[in-house]
């Protein structure tokens, strides 16, 4: 049975060391939900990727994504860049789950596809979710998504 991975919203992905690169899609799927056209959003919300070969988001001081809030919820949850709603599911690194909360569920192929074709949820209320604390557990070249 395939394995799909519970995100837990711990945010630990939107705050260790990398990148959020974006794609043609990403951009202009951002910009229209911040009501920005696409040159504005670029101009005021990314930065050239670590490759030179494309856009990511920008980052906050500490190091964590620029749409990361103070309580700890992604502004663009709903519209979030790719990177983020496939991780880890569709792409992860050896000891991920070291640092990222979800939880591994066995379901059928069928519910795989459901849920990983499903749009993101929103982030529950800090209150409600213990597992969102402000300590950085951080993995040195990860991306972070989310
Ligand atoms: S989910 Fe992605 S876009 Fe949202 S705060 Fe985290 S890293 Fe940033
Ligand atoms: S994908 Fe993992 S690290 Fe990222 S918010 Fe979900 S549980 Fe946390």
């Amino acid at each position: 049975m395939p394995i799909f991975w519970e995100c837990d919203r711990c945010t630990a992905c939107c705050r260790w060391p990398g990148q959020v690169r974006l794609t043609d899609a990403d951009v202009t799927r951002i910009a229209a939900y911040l009501q920005l056209t696409e040159a504005e959003f670029i101009q005021g919300h990314t930065r050239l990727n670590l490759q030179r070969d494309g856009l990511a988001l920008m980052d906050q001081s500490d190091g964590s994504c620029s749409f990361l809030d103070s309580g700890g919820n992604c502004r663009i949850q709903p519209v979030k860049p790719h990177q983020c709603s496939d991780f880890p599911n569709r792409w992860n690194f050896p000891g991920f789950e070291k640092i990222c909360r979800a939880k591994p569920v066995e379901v059928t192929a069928e519910e795989w596809e459901r849920r990983i074709n499903a749009p993101p949820k929103p982030f529950a209320p800090l209150s409600e979710n213990p597992a969102r604390t402000a300590d950085k557990p951080l993995l040195p070249q990860a991306e972070k998504n989310g």
